[in-house]
């Protein structure tokens, strides 16, 4: 039976992938030499796109990283002398802390209890922290942060960095890059494109404060660092060799959605989250995590089955769909369920009569 995969990530992969995947190798992608104009033109047009479709300003340049915790480790390096900031809301965020710990950084944090979310404009953030962390969808969680409220604390610490983690909430989620210094996520959630590629959008400022952290003498990383990246993508290079499998089919599944309009991609997104909440409120077993409205994530939802998780997916993976069990302690509590642009509305409906 051909599977559906409901899963948080990796998830389905978009509907055209294989078709995609199939035209690389005709093509002799995995060949291709990552020095030459070819590639050259990829990087160029992954740049482009991803631009296009995510409202990036042209002045943010676009590295490519192995996955998304790649990324924070170099937003941390890059991005931090001495001291950052972490909000907490899940375990993505807790690492991205620890992270930062282990790397030598003074780490400062707010961290909420699972499923509850965080007022930002009620944080008062200490001078000393050069960067702020937020997991803005935490996938453990399914807590889910404004980016109002991020934006607003932009507008509050000017000075600071502002570094998102949205690998679960891209590409639905629309964000002002202005108020934000560095972007980054994993392509296997949201793009329904394999594992083993991550993207980070990195602003001027971030760069300028790079370039402080090395003077003092800080590494910032070794092949891999926000300058050296940058240097780079001057001619679109990088600085290994890249998955260049990936950056095609990641540019591919872009223009996709292109064409496809981000606007209705992120309309069918929002209906289906719709669908989910309503369901699971007027379940009479089982409810929503997050009760909070405001934080509930939309495109990874989690829901409270009440210990009935391994039974909900049993039922569900006869009929060829997968969802998530709960994370960490809530293994055998939570089911998750992905909401990203490759589930269908109809897939999604049928799924729910069968929970
Ligand atoms: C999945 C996920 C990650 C980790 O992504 P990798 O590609 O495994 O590095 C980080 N943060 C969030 C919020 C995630 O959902």
């Amino acid at each position: 039976m051909k599977k559906i995969y409901f899963t948080v990530g990796p998830s389905q992969v978009y509907p055209t992938l294989y078709k995609h995947l199939q035209n690389a190798i005709k093509a002799d992608i995995p060949s291709l030499n990552h020095r030459g104009a070819e590639f050259k033109a990829l990087y160029k047009s992954v740049d482009q796109n991803l631009k296009k479709l995510l409202g990036v300003p042209q002045n943010y340049q676009i590295f490519f990283v192995s996955c998304a915790l790649e990324g924070m480790e170099r937003t941390i390096l890059g991005g931090v002398d001495k001291t950052s900031f972490h909000i907490v809301t899940g375990s993505f965020g807790k690492s991205w802390a620890k992270y930062a710990e282990e790397l030598g950084k003074k780490v400062i944090k707010v961290e909420t209890k699972p499923g509850e979310g965080i007022e930002l404009q009620n944080l008062s953030i200490s001078k000393e922290a050069e960067l702020i962390a937020i997991t803005q969808n935490d996938t453990s969680t399914g807590i889910q942060i404004p980016m109002e409220d991020i934006y607003a604390l932009k507008q509050k610490y000017p000075e600071k960095l502002i570094t998102i983690d949205v690998v679960s909430s891209i590409p639905f989620l629309d964000i002002e890059y202005k108020y934000i210094d560095i972007t980054f996520f994993s392509v296997q959630k949201g793009f329904g494109v394999p594992a083993g590629l991550g993207i980070m959008i990195v602003s001027p400022d971030a760069l300028k404060k790079a370039k402080r952290v090395k003077g003092k003498g800080k590494s910032i990383g070794s092949y891999h660092s926000l300058l050296n990246f940058s240097e780079k993508y001057q001619d679109y290079q990088t600085p290994e060799t890249p998955n260049v499998l990936n950056i095609y089919l990641l540019d591919n599944v872009v223009k996709d959605m292109l064409k496809r309009g981000i606007g209705e991609v992120r309309q069918e997104t929002l209906k289906k989250a719709q669908m989910l909440y309503k369901f699971f409120e007027n379940h009479k077993k089982y409810n929503p995590f997050v009760k909070n409205v405001s934080f509930r994530s939309l495109t990874t939802p989690v829901m409270d089955v009440k210990g009935d998780t391994e039974k909900i997916r049993a039922k569900l993976a006869k009929h060829g769909y997968i969802i998530g069990t709960g994370y960490g302690d809530f293994k055998n509590e939570h089911i998750r369920i992905g909401n990203f642009p490759a589930h269908t509305q109809k897939d999604l409906k049928k799924l729910l009569t069968l929970v």
